[in-house]
């Protein structure tokens, strides 16, 4: 039996794009896909729980796993740090598991650079005005949070070019299904089936 590794996908998308949504839509109708929870400094959300939305750490408890190299890749964002931890992602890929990280644009690139063959998608919203009034709308965060998180956010539209893909969350479940296509055809390229080309031979 030929075994492939899992697919690593890194899906990222401005704060207010509804990256959030389209990957809970996405992992629904592909429960196969596993989330690799981040490490984060920041403070829970109202409802967040340790070990499902994040591992909430202390900074200390933080730079601890950044000096051990327990992390692919790492980042500051608005002023807290947030991370993948190394050994569940490393695990789950070598188990032939697809694993998606939901992280910002500075730890994408670091995985990209880490890891050629994962698969980088990017998530825009319908327009800057639809992101603006989303970010405003979804009242969570005080203003000068808010206001962070937008001028963040256009700096992040930047950098959309150095994806593999884009896609357009104009209609959630359109988005999913984009991602989903995108998920298929990377799991038929030649180049990650190798070991199947090899029993035809
Ligand atoms: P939030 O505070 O809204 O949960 O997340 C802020 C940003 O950090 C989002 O863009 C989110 O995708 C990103 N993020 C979450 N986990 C990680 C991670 O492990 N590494 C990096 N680089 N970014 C992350």
């Amino acid at each position: 039996m030929h075994k492939t590794k899992g697919l690593l996908v890194v899906f990222s998308g401005p704060s207010g794009s509804g990256k959030g949504t389209v990957l809970a839509e996405v992992m629904k109708r592909y429960p196969d896909m596993e989330f690799s929870v981040s490490a984060t400094t920041r403070a829970p959300r109202e409802g967040e729980k340790d070990g499902v939305n994040y591992f909430f750490k202390t900074k200390e408890e933080f730079q601890d796993m950044v000096e051990n190299g327990g992390f692919i890749e790492w980042a500051q964002f608005c002023e807290n740090c947030y991370g993948t931890p190394r050994a569940y992602v490393e695990s789950r890929l070598e188990q032939g598991k697809d694993v998606v990280l939901e992280i910002e644009v500075q730890g994408a690139m670091q995985v990209k650079e880490a890891f050629p063959d994962a698969v980088l998608i990017f998530n825009l919203p319908p327009s800057m005005q639809e992101l603006e009034s989303r970010l405003i709308g979804r009242n969570t965060e005080p203003i000068d949070v808010v206001n962070k998180r937008l001028a963040t956010a256009k700096e992040e539209l930047l950098v959309a070019d150095r994806y593999d893909y884009v896609i357009v969350n104009d209609v959630v479940e359109y988005a999913a299904e984009k991602f989903l296509s995108i998920l298929k055809s990377e799991k038929c390229k030649a180049e990650r089936n190798i070991s199947l080309l090899k029993e035809f031979k």
